[in-house]
């Protein structure tokens, strides 16, 4: 709707957004708000002179920028629908992409265009410098448009666990309800200078451009995820808040420890973590090693995504550490406007306003995942007394073990206490007495060493007999998604060959 315009009225002169310096300098390194409402009209003119009608799909394919954040303005700010897609993606997958959203515009970075030459649209454009971008000649007096606010804004294609990916319909609705109570519970202000982590094509990033301009917050882009290039960033551009994958915060943690003087940012950053459970472990070092203020949220892509949120509340001050850190463990409370409940099989249903439209040219998954009246989350958990929701783990990562279900979170969250671990996943693998069993990926810290029965007999010190793993591998490194999220169904795949069961 009208962030742009809220952040060019009221903090035109501010520098609003900065590039990595080794973009192209004029004029991407560092906008103004007004130069952002500028170039987005630029670009919604462009548009128009290729009589691109308002309610049409715009893909963007592109690394975080100056570019690909001014485009979310420029596109959905003015009437059409943009369509964000991971840039990690092949050639064939972004065509997959572009032609089952309808796309007739494809924007790509200029260092992707190479790749994606072969993907075919309609119109294409590199989203270059503005003095060789064609799209940007037509001046700044974009047809007009009134925004509604129940039409769709974005797609959001979904990482395709099973499937295809799935296009996530957000209409503009649910990015106003999930950037107001993103703010509200985070305590943004104008005061803030954000650094956009997260990839902005990705559910838990693409959310805060609109929500950061809405409130005058300065953005730091950042083209690629590295823990010691965040903590320099902080130092340099006086970072107040960020959202990362619990990887990404692992990745930062690393690098403070080898890192020469003070922390930067401590007392000062607020670090939001979501999209994937993050150990008890990382929750503790974030505060004592950091000094950051650790703040979780939960939610997904089809609830753009902001469900519940766990901050530190006054009546746990005082707590030690440890105990700190299983407080904040947990997903959290329903964020403002949500509404929470567990289905009989455990499965979290939601209700809100950031729940998804629909799923693009999906009606049976749309009524699948609606069914009800309810958003079907495919996450297990349950409710606290106090509210708090605690994720046992997603449905298809649950083990089921001689009849017994083991929470996969829980044996990585043990596993991960033990010094010499450095990354876990924990699947089940086949099993013919039992059903399912098991088994530890894991990725030892540098310079450390485990054998696997004194992995094995840590956990069983620590769990249930049942929920030990009965193997462990050690690997090089785990298969992540472009957040940092473990792939379990293509690490669950190898040991499922040649059974009859549906791993993804
Ligand atoms: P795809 O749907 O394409 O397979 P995905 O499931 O990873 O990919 P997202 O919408 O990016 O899609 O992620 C949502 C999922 O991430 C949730 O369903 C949940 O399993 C997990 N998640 C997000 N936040 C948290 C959190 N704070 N704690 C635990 N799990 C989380």
């Amino acid at each position: 709707l009208d962030f742009l315009d809220r952040a060019v009225t009221v903090y035109g002169d501010r520098l609003g957004v900065v590039d990595e310096p080794d973009q192209p300098a004029e004029p991407w390194e560092g906008l103004t708000y007004r130069r952002v409402g500028e170039l987005a009209r630029a670009q919604a003119a462009g548009l128009d002179a290729l009589d691109v009608p308002h309610g049409a799909r715009v893909a963007v394919v592109s690394p975080n920028s100056a570019r690909l954040l001014t485009s979310f303005f420029g596109v959905s700010g003015h009437g059409r629908v943009l369509v964000p897609v991971n840039f990690r993606l092949t050639a064939e997958e972004v065509g997959y992409i572009v032609e089952h959203s309808g796309a007739s515009v494809l924007l790509v970075d200029p260092e992707l265009a190479d790749r994606l030459a072969g993907v075919a649209c309609k119109h294409r454009f590199t989203l270059g410098a503005v003095a060789d971008a064609e799209l940007y000649r037509f001046g700044t007096d974009p047809r007009p448009w009134e925004p509604d606010e129940n039409a769709t804004a974005t797609i959001n294609y979904t990482s395709g666990t099973t499937a295809r990916p799935k296009g996530v319909q957000i209409t503009h609705r649910n990015i106003w309800v999930n950037a107001t109570t993103f703010a509200l519970h985070a305590g943004v202000t104008d005061r803030d200078v954000y650094l956009h982590t997260l990839p902005m094509f990705h559910a838990n990033g693409w959310g805060m451009p609109f929500a950061m301009a809405g409130l005058g917050v300065r953005q730091i882009a950042l083209r690629k995820v590295d823990g010691a290039e965040i903590l320099r960033r902080v130092a340099e551009h006086g970072v107040t808040v960020m959202c990362a994958a619990p990887a990404v915060v692992n990745a930062v943690l690393a690098a403070a420890e080898s890192w020469e003087g003070e922390i930067p940012g401590r007392d000062r950053v607020r670090i939001i973590v979501a999209g994937a459970p993050p150990p008890t472990r990382t929750v503790a070092r974030v505060e004592s090693l950091l000094g950051w203020e650790f703040i979780q949220i939960y939610g997904l892509t089809e609830t753009s995504p902001l469900l519940t949120v766990n901050r530190t509340r006054s009546e746990w001050d005082g707590l030690d550490p440890q105990a700190r850190a299983e407080k904040l463990v947990r997903a959290g409370a329903p964020a403002l406007g949500v509404s929470l409940r567990t289905a009989p099989d455990g499965e979290i249903l939601a209700r809100s306003n950031v729940v998804l439209e629909g799923y693009w040219e999906q009606p049976e998954e749309t009524g699948r995942a609606l069914a009800d009246g309810w958003f079907h989350t495919g996450d297990g958990g349950s409710i606290g007394e106090d509210g708090y929701l605690t994720i046992s783990d997603r449905k298809k990562d649950v083990i089921i073990t001689g009849g017994e279900n083991v929470s996969s979170i829980e044996v990585e969250d043990t596993l991960f206490s033990h010094p010499a671990v450095a990354e876990v996943a924990v699947i089940g693998v086949p099993h013919e007495k039992w059903g399912e069993t098991v088994k530890a990926l894991v990725v030892l810290a540098p310079d450390t060493e485990a054998t696997e029965s004194e992995l094995i007999g840590y956990c069983k010190e620590r769990l249930a007999g049942y929920k030990a793993p009965t193997s462990v591998e050690f690997r090089g490194e785990l298969a992540r998604t472009a957040t940092g999220k473990l792939q379990k169904y293509k690490l669950r795949r190898p040991y499922w060959e040649g059974h009859d069961r549906d791993v993804n």
